[in-house]
């Protein structure tokens, strides 16, 4: 069933620490589970993705984006005829290593690194997690996930030069990942940019008109629905049009996916591997949609005034509690400051704040720099 040059699970690269086959599950429908059932998944939930609690509980958090990913890359794979259990594990496992506030606060710890030399990477730090920080398992630290998958969470969203990532030679720097890890950045780029559209209109950062005069191929989508539904409310309308944007960018990359992957003359993984370049991609029409629809939701929702406050206060909150455990670290909890004995410091406060969830943050600001109190002034 799988094509020639899809990751088979027999040929997988294997595990860090071997373990018996199990019964009824493959090795990555057992990564997959391991993401699932780890810590670090199930507070993606109480993370920003754009919108904050404050505007509503059902807009997308990081946990809802990371399910629709999955949704949306198992269909893109089961199409391509690619390891969908590979696939979709990767999906989950792919905003793991996202700190809280969204974008905003990764922008933040990253500064506040790099005022100590170092820096933040959200990939980087999610192979923190599944290599070291999830105990679950008394044989060993972190899941053990086969190679595949940590291959595929540092390489799914861009290429980490050899030189200046000695540390990472092992996942093959000068080859490009499997395929089933290049869907991923875009997989994750048709859920959010669909979901950030729908999450945006409903919280009036956009109108239907700003919608329809700056998306051509969304305004194009709406005139059909609006034929066949004349009668349904706007809200639908648009819902209905929305959708088939979404599956147009869907079925623009499976075909479009095929077409490179024929056009190249692949014929296995090492094909993929040792291809000049990625062959996941849009076709250059849908390509510039996508970079359309990006520029508008970078325009009228990310830089929207209305959540710029809370991107300020991302901002402090992040920014402050670094420096205050940096100066005290005493006031760590007692295995971080620990941890500070083998580790830099500031690498260390850093991994505790990227692994807090949104309100436990607030929490932490409001106990050691605020005198006032975040949570009740807003
Ligand atoms: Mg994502």
């Amino acid at each position: 069933m799988l094509a020639s040059y899809a990751v088979h699970v027999e040929e997988s690269l294997g595990r860090r620490f071997p373990e018996p086959v199990h019964p009824y599950r493959n090795d990555f429908q057992r990564d997959r589970d391991r993401v699932i059932h780890s810590r670090a998944f199930r507070r993606l939930e109480a993370k920003t993705q754009v919108f904050s609690r404050r505007y509503s509980d059902h807009f997308r958090n990081r946990l809802t984006h990371s399910i629709e990913v999955a949704q949306i890359t198992r269909t893109v794979a089961a199409a391509l005829r690619l390891n969908v259990d590979l696939a979709e594990a990767l999906a989950l496992v792919h905003d793991l290593g996202h700190p809280p506030f969204g974008h905003a606060g990764e922008k933040t710890l990253d500064a506040a690194m790099r005022a100590h030399g170092l820096f933040f990477d959200h990939n980087l730090h999610a192979l923190r997690i599944v290599e070291d920080f999830e105990q679950r398992y008394a044989a060993f630290r972190g899941l053990n996930l086969t190679f595949e998958v940590r291959e595929g969470i540092i390489k799914h969203s861009r290429d980490y030069d050899a030189a200046t990532h000695p540390e990472l030679a092992e996942y093959l720097l000068n080859q490009r990942p499997p395929l089933e890890a290049q869907l991923i950045d875009l997989t994750d780029e048709i859920g959010y940019s669909t979901a950030d559209l729908d999450d945006g209109y409903e919280a009036h950062l956009v109108t239907l008109d700003q919608i329809r005069h700056a998306i051509p191929v969304f305004d194009c989508f709406f005139r059909e629905v609006e034929k066949i539904y004349p009668d349904a409310p706007r809200k639908l309308k648009f819902n209905e049009a929305l959708k088939r944007v979404l599956d147009r960018m869907v079925g623009d990359l499976i075909a479009n996916t095929e077409k490179r992957i024929e056009h190249a003359g692949i014929r296995c993984l090492s094909d993929v591997r040792a291809h000049k370049e990625r062959l996941a991609a849009f076709s250059p029409e849908v390509e510039a949609e996508r970079k359309g629809l990006k520029d508008f939701l970078y325009e009228n929702v990310y830089y929207s005034p209305s959540l710029a406050e809370e991107k300020n206060d991302a901002e402090r909150i992040v920014s402050q509690l670094f420096r205050f455990w940096v100066e005290n670290p005493s006031r760590l909890p007692h295995q971080y400051e620990q941890k500070a004995g083998e580790e830099s410091l500031p690498r260390v406060v850093c991994d505790y704040i990227a692994g807090m969830t949104d309100h436990f943050i607030i929490e932490q600001y409001d106990r050691y720099c605020s005198s006032e109190g975040y949570l009740q002034r807003s």
